[in-house]
């Protein structure tokens, strides 16, 4: 797919809309805890800064119920980038109301504005064509550079495209920089290509696995999810987590990998408990003993040692999911080593989802990585195949 990006487009010196993704995490006091997403949105704003624009932002933050609430203002973020921006940034009063018409109205080249969150109005999540009308009347461009929501239908991002013409609607550096590298890697992939697959369930990224099996040469699955595969191979993994239903899913995957000569790697051996706890008392076994009563919750040192051999010589490697249970220290140990591994590795790496960004920067490697992917829901929907909706409207037909 070819993307129209920002620069394939005649900005300067007009009115535009950024739909950005500034939904960040604050602790009780409303401060920001972790500005990294608002910092990835910089190289797109002050691109239109520097071609003389008048910039007008737009967020969601949290999940408003489709009215104002003081508790998901975006005050935070328009004073966060105020600092980071070094410019003024000034925040409307409501989304498309009076007080956000007038100043888009007003708002000369050089400034900003920042709309309130999106999600005080009941016509965002909706795909609401009225609402999107209101907020597409007050720029003559419009640019989505909110990679994590463009697999949602939401106004600010699918409907809104409906009212610019193609010359006047693109992807921001973010959203055109994520689509690019998973495509790119899932097209045109340097191999060996190995996929590491972890995370809670299988069911959240079956077509995920079922779309990979197609690209990749290596699949290796961890986490909670290996044990409806091991439960299909016939082994005893006591009270650890399985998806009964899903194991016909489960062998038909692996059947399908032996079809297509894909190497499909499974624990051998793991840390379980009785409870997931931090005080819980622990043991390793293999795969093929695990106690009733007992679950699997990281995978064990045999099985670290065996992925990181599966992963000798891999020129690229996605991973998407953790190996077990890291947000306890206990069970952190196999997705740190994995982490360890990818990093120290020559392979273009990318990661996706929220949790494995959290391992990654946990075990203090994500500068070692070649791409970490901003938007967890987004970047599983662009491994099942999926076109995302915010996306299609900015693609460049044949
Ligand atoms: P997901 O959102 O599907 O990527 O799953 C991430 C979650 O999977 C994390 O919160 C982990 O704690 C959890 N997880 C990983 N391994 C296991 C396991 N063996 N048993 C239960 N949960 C797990």
């Amino acid at each position: 797919m070819t993307l129209r990006t920002i620069k394939d487009i005649e900005i300067a010196n007009k009115k535009v809309f950024v739909r950005c993704d500034f939904n960040v995490p604050q602790d009780e006091e409303g401060n920001i805890t972790d500005d990294r997403r608002i910092k990835s949105a910089l190289v797109t704003i002050n691109y239109c800064i520097d071609h003389n624009c008048a910039v007008i932002l737009a967020s969601h933050n949290g999940r408003p119920k489709g009215e104002p609430d003081p508790e998901f203002t975006l005050m935070p973020i328009a004073k966060r980038l105020q600092i980071l921006l070094k410019r003024d940034v000034t925040l409307a009063a409501e989304v498309v109301g009076d007080d956000a018409t007038a100043k888009a109205k007003a708002l000369k080249q050089g400034e900003i504005l920042l709309l309130e969150n999106l999600r005080f109005e009941k016509g965002e999540t909706k795909n609401d064509e009225t609402f999107a009308k209101k907020l597409a009347d007050m720029a003559e461009i419009y640019i989505n550079d909110a990679f994590g929501v463009s697999h949602r239908a939401h106004a600010s991002v699918e409907a809104i495209t409906k009212f610019f013409p193609d010359d006047r609607k693109a992807a921001g550096f973010l959203l055109s920089k994520e689509i690019n590298f998973f495509d790119r890697t899932l097209q045109h992939p340097t191999r060996p290509f190995v996929a590491v697959i972890g995370g809670s369930k299988v069911s959240g990224k079956l077509q995920a696995i079922y779309n990979l099996l197609s690209k990749v040469d290596k699949i290796i699955i961890g986490g909670g999810m290996a044990f409806t595969f091991l439960k299909a191979l016939g082994e005893d993994v006591g009270d650890s987590l399985v998806e009964d239903e899903l194991i016909p899913d489960a062998l038909r995957i692996m059947d399908e990998a032996k079809k297509r000569n894909v190497k499909l790697y499974l624990p051998v051996d793991v840390v379980c408990a009785q409870t997931i706890e931090a005080g819980a008392v622990t043991i390793c076994t293999t795969t093929k003993e695990i106690p009733i009563g007992w679950k699997g919750l990281d995978i064990g040192p045999a099985t670290t040692r065996l992925f990181r051999e599966a992963l000798d010589g891999a020129q690229t490697v996605l991973w998407n999911g953790p190996m077990g249970v890291f947000e306890i220290e206990k069970f952190a140990k196999g997705s740190f080593k994995i982490s360890h591994r990818i990093a120290e590795s020559h392979a273009t790496k990318i990661v996706g989802g929220g949790d494995t960004a959290d391992v990654v920067q946990r075990a203090d490697d994500a500068d070692e990585m070649t791409f970490i992917s901003t938007g967890g829901g987004a970047s599983l929907e662009l491994l099942e195949g999926k076109i995302l909706p915010g996306v299609k409207a900015l693609e460049i037909k044949k």
